[in-house]
């Protein structure tokens, strides 16, 4: 229903507003990714009906149907779910950024792929749960070099999945290492990394708070899945 779409959508405005405030930050450098995996394509026509432009999918295999039907429309699709090798020679042409990274072979596979830049993120397991996809924080210095190394990967930035938790405070201190992890990498490295992509239905109003400049939201925009 565009209706509750739309009122979704102002309430999360809402709270990335406050939260920013809260922050002293600017809510203009949050940008919303619109989660759309385990929704039909009615709610991605909705969406982009209501002004959002940046889709995330996690499987590539859900995500093509998808890209398809949507067709060339001024929206960017981003992979947000980890990438099977297998699933590489579909990146190219559909997919303006790969969030998921998180290794060195994968890095240097998909960039063996790609004929033109692509810009990634580099996810990262701060937490260190071990049934979750993304790199563990120490291999950061490796995989980014790594990243950097490529003919056509563009390194924007870091990305996380938080716990789940019940209180959205206790994964505060997980979005804060991102950040301090980001610049460090960013010094080490010698560019700018100005993409920090944490922060989801539970948990973005901290996130805004210790400086996502990205959140990827499925049920706050579309309801339960
Ligand atoms: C599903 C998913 C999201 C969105 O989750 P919601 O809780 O619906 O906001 C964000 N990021 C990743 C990597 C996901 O898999």
């Amino acid at each position: 229903m565009p209706a509750s779409l739309d009122a979704n959508l102002k309430a999360v405005r809402q709270t990335v507003a406050r939260s920013a405030e809260r922050a002293g930050r600017d809510p203009m450098q949050v940008e919303l990714v619109a989660v759309t995996k385990g929704f039909p394509v009615e709610r991605i026509r909705e969406a982009i009906a209501v002004g959002l432009r940046i889709f995330g999918e996690n499987r590539v295999q859900e995500a093509l149907p998808k890209i398809e039907e949507i067709g060339p429309a001024d929206v960017d699709w981003h992979l947000i779910g980890h990438l099977q090798t297998n699933k590489i020679k579909f990146i190219e042409g559909r997919f303006r950024m790969v969030q998921s990274v998180d290794g060195a072979a994968l890095a240097e596979a998909l960039d063996g792929r790609l004929q033109s830049p692509l810009d990634v993120l580099v996810e990262v397991n701060v937490a260190e749960e071990p049934q979750k996809t993304g790199a563990p924080a120490a291999d950061l210095a490796i995989l980014t070099g790594a990243v950097q190394a490529t003919q056509h990967l563009r390194l924007r930035g870091l990305m996380t999945v938080a716990p789940m938790v019940e209180d959205p405070e206790a994964v505060r201190s997980v979005f804060r290492r991102l950040r301090v992890l980001r610049d460090e990498t960013s010094q080490r490295l010698g560019v700018p990394l100005p993409v920090l992509s944490m922060g989801m239905t539970d948990d973005y109003a901290v996130a805004v708070e210790e400086g996502a400049t990205m959140l990827r939201l499925g049920r706050a925009l579309f309801g339960p899945r």
